[in-house]
């Protein structure tokens, strides 16, 4: 069985003070037949985790190394971020992909390190606007699917999320129907690497949703949720979307 997941990327964003938006979103949300997870900077998840202790709100990571432990000055493992009480992890955010210089077998190492330490890793993919405009979104997509995810994922270890680099910030996203195609694809794609395993692995969309597309993306098929940066912020912007998703 294939869950729905709204996921918030806070990035580079949040003070102590900001979670109290997940006291809003706990109360909102008590059974919102979807889950719903907060990603928040390094040193805001254990009180993040702390303050969600009894709530539906899960917390996770926005990247972790390869390694357990070990002399990688500024990093966090993915075994630090368990014992911090996170239960996802982002790895392959175009951002790091582009800052970081992140290849796909970094990307696939890291979601690995991930699985092994009993975290849910979202693996981000997505093409750039210049790659759109050449007719090559699709293969780029389906093949950093191909060299990003683990061998052996299943439904229960593996949350992919679609996320058009030019849409991400911008306010543009792609027409229903584009993201239809990849979606598919990612699906096609998913159930030929993973077998009957590939059906329920949750594939994402993120890139400018808010509260007023949320509904028409969410209804797309295999769409089963969404990863949210800027309206991921308040509970005044996010609520709505976790409640078209609870919907759909
Ligand atoms: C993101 O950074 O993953 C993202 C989707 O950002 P935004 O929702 O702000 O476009």
């Amino acid at each position: 069985m294939r869950r729905k997941l709204a996921a918030g990327n806070w990035k580079m964003n949040g003070k102590l003070a900001s979670l109290e938006m997940l006291d809003s979103l706990s109360q909102s949300f008590g059974d919102a037949g979807c889950d719903i997870a907060i990603c928040p900077p390094a040193h805001l998840i254990l009180p993040a985790v702390e303050r969600c202790a009894s709530g539906a709100v899960r917390i996770g990571a926005q990247d972790c190394h390869t390694a357990e432990k070990g002399a990688f000055t500024g990093d966090i493992s993915a075994v630090m971020l368990r014992e911090a009480g996170a239960d996802y992890v982002i790895v392959g955010h175009s951002e790091r992909r582009a800052a970081y210089t992140e290849t796909d077998a970094d990307v696939m190492h890291k979601a690995a390190a991930a699985q092994t330490a009993n975290l849910i890793p979202i693996v981000c993919l997505g093409e750039s606007l210049a790659e759109r405009e050449a007719g090559q979104a699709l293969p780029v997509i389906r093949s950093q699917l191909k060299h990003s995810v683990p061998a052996g994922s299943t439904g229960a270890t593996l949350v992919v999320a679609y996320e058009p680099i030019w849409a991400i910030g911008t306010g543009k996203i792609p027409t229903m129907a584009q993201i239809a195609e990849v979606h598919a694809a990612l699906r096609q794609d998913l159930k030929t690497a993973f077998g009957a395993a590939g059906q329920d692995i949750t594939l994402l969309y993120g890139g400018s949703v808010k509260a007023g597309n949320a509904a028409d993306i969410f209804a797309i098929s295999d769409v089963d949720g969404a990863l949210v940066g800027g309206a991921s912020l308040t509970a005044e912007d996010f609520s709505p979307i976790v409640a078209a998703l609870s919907a759909a």
